[in-house]
């Protein structure tokens, strides 16, 4: 009887590592590029690598990606810092040592890309409020300051630079690439 039980439980087990596996495959290459720019290259191969397995040790993530097996811990370590990477620890039945068997975690994954979507949005849309309610002004020399209105009339419309007058600019075109900027992160 407990030996069935037994056999049960390893098959809820292995049941739920095959969906997990699922899911780990099922994330697209938006995601990966998206990985790429959050924690560089090697991660993204170290991602695909997660990817393809349940789970994996470090040597062997190494020897699949010819990274160097210090810069694949640094990477597991950053990704593990995010939630992105989970580990179970487990000992070799031969040398008694610790075995450190890395996984891919592909919904904390999606949910930390959309946070960072989120994060990089706001920044967007306030900076986008800014142009909007402001007029600026600069006296157009290579390398000096723009000023909004309030800060050009204190100072005389007047460079603290280079001491030119100060003319009204147009900010349309921050305005559009702003605009176009909110479009394509929304996009889900
Ligand atoms: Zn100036």
């Amino acid at each position: 009887m407990e030996k069935e039980n037994g056999d049960q439980q390893e098959a809820i087990e292995f049941e739920m590592k095959t969906v997990e596996a699922e899911r780990a495959r099922l994330m697209d290459d938006e995601t990966i590029k998206k990985v790429a720019a959050l924690f560089g290259e090697d991660a993204v191969r170290v991602v695909e690598v997660l990817k393809g397995v349940q789970e994996i040790v470090d040597i062997d993530i190494a020897d699949k990606t010819q990274i160097r097996l210090n810069m694949v811990r640094k990477t597991l370590y950053s990704l593990y810092d995010h939630s992105i990477v989970a580990l179970r620890q487990s000992r070799d039945k031969e040398t008694g040592w610790f075995i450190f068997n890395w996984r891919l975690e592909p919904d904390q994954l999606a949910g930390f890309i959309q946070n960072q979507k989120r994060r990089v949005l706001e920044k967007l849309e306030i900076r986008l409020e800014f142009e909007k309610n402001h007029a600026f002004y600069t006296c157009q020399t290579l390398g000096c300051k723009r000023f909004t209105f309030e800060d050009a009339f204190s100072l005389l419309f007047k460079c603290p630079t280079c001491n030119k007058p100060m003319m009204h600019i147009n900010n349309d075109w921050i305005v559009k690439i702003l605009t176009k900027k909110i479009e394509q992160i929304k996009v889900p």
